[in-house]
């Protein structure tokens, strides 16, 4: 049986499904021929980035669109998705928003995105066709942009968006009860780290092991962040194909994982 909602309206059960950790390249690479490329192991293949958060309420909140969206949603078996919130506007986070169709199709009713103000801007110029065509029906995803502003009420429960710099492109991060999901960043300012404190699960960007990266943390750089933070259980995301999944994982910490696709968490 589910948990039901807690009296203050925060949701007391939540499921993480992680569709894709890879970078932007994917693993394996194109046309690399190394040891985790070429691994038979599905733990060392990484689609590219995006999560599917699942409420108590069983209502599937979907964080990016990566260019693999349909292979991970059939492969995870998400069968709505209610809403969707962007992080930022890179193309591995946004090429596959395409796929939803199939969601605002079979749902019939148009998908909420939920981003900051340039984020939005460039999704509706790379997917220009969506909102000049929607009229029109059939083949297009149906999509209604909403400006995020500070946190947000989603079906009941509170999401908290966290700033968080990746170079200079400013990204969003999100927490929602004692989860959060930071991916692509370098640099986490003093407040943002102050919403990150006293989380049961953090999802944190670390993209191989060799510093510096001029917009990724690394794992040694992440493993600091987490020092600081001191969460439960933290899953590293985003990795290239420079991180072995094994022998990664036991150079770590037991509360610190490299998450991998398929990966199941709840919270
Ligand atoms: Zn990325
Ligand atoms: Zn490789
Ligand atoms: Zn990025």
């Amino acid at each position: 049986m589910r948990a039901s909602f807690s009296e203050e309206g925060r949701v007391a059960f939540m499921k993480i499904t992680f569709l894709g950790t890879g970078t932007s390249h994917g693993v394996p690479m194109i046309a690399c021929h190394c040891a985790v490329c070429q691994s038979k192991d599905p733990k060392n293949h990484r689609t590219r980035p995006s999560i599917v958060i699942t409420l108590d309420n069983d209502k599937n909140i979907l964080v990016d669109t990566s260019p693999e969206l349909r292979l991970q949603v059939i492969r995870c078996g998400i069968d709505h998705i209610d809403t969707i919130l962007f992080t930022h506007a890179h193309a591995d986070h946004l090429h596959g928003l395409d796929d939803v169709r199939a969601y605002s199709e079979i749902q019939g009713a148009s998908i909420a995105c939920y981003g900051n103000p340039e984020t939005l801007d460039r999704l509706s110029t790379v997917f220009e066709y969506a909102f000049r065509l929607q009229h029109l029906g059939g083949g297009i995803p149906q999509l209604e942009l909403v400006t995020i502003d500070g946190p947000f009420q989603l079906f009941g429960v509170e999401f908290v968006p966290i700033d968080l710099l990746h170079g200079t492109t400013e990204v969003l991060g999100f927490r929602i009860g004692d989860f959060a999901y930071a991916t692509d960043c370098n640099q986490i300012s003093p407040i943002s780290m102050d919403l990150l404190s006293d989380l049961e699960v953090l999802v944190l960007d670390a993209i191989r092991w060799e510093p510096p990266h001029p917009t990724h943390f690394t794992i040694p750089e992440s493993l600091e962040i987490v020092k600081q933070l001191n969460p439960k259980q933290t899953y590293f995301t985003h990795m290239t194909h420079g991180v072995e999944h094994h022998s990664t994982n036991a150079l770590l910490p037991e509360n610190v994982q490299l998450a991998y696709d398929g990966l199941v968490v709840e919270v």
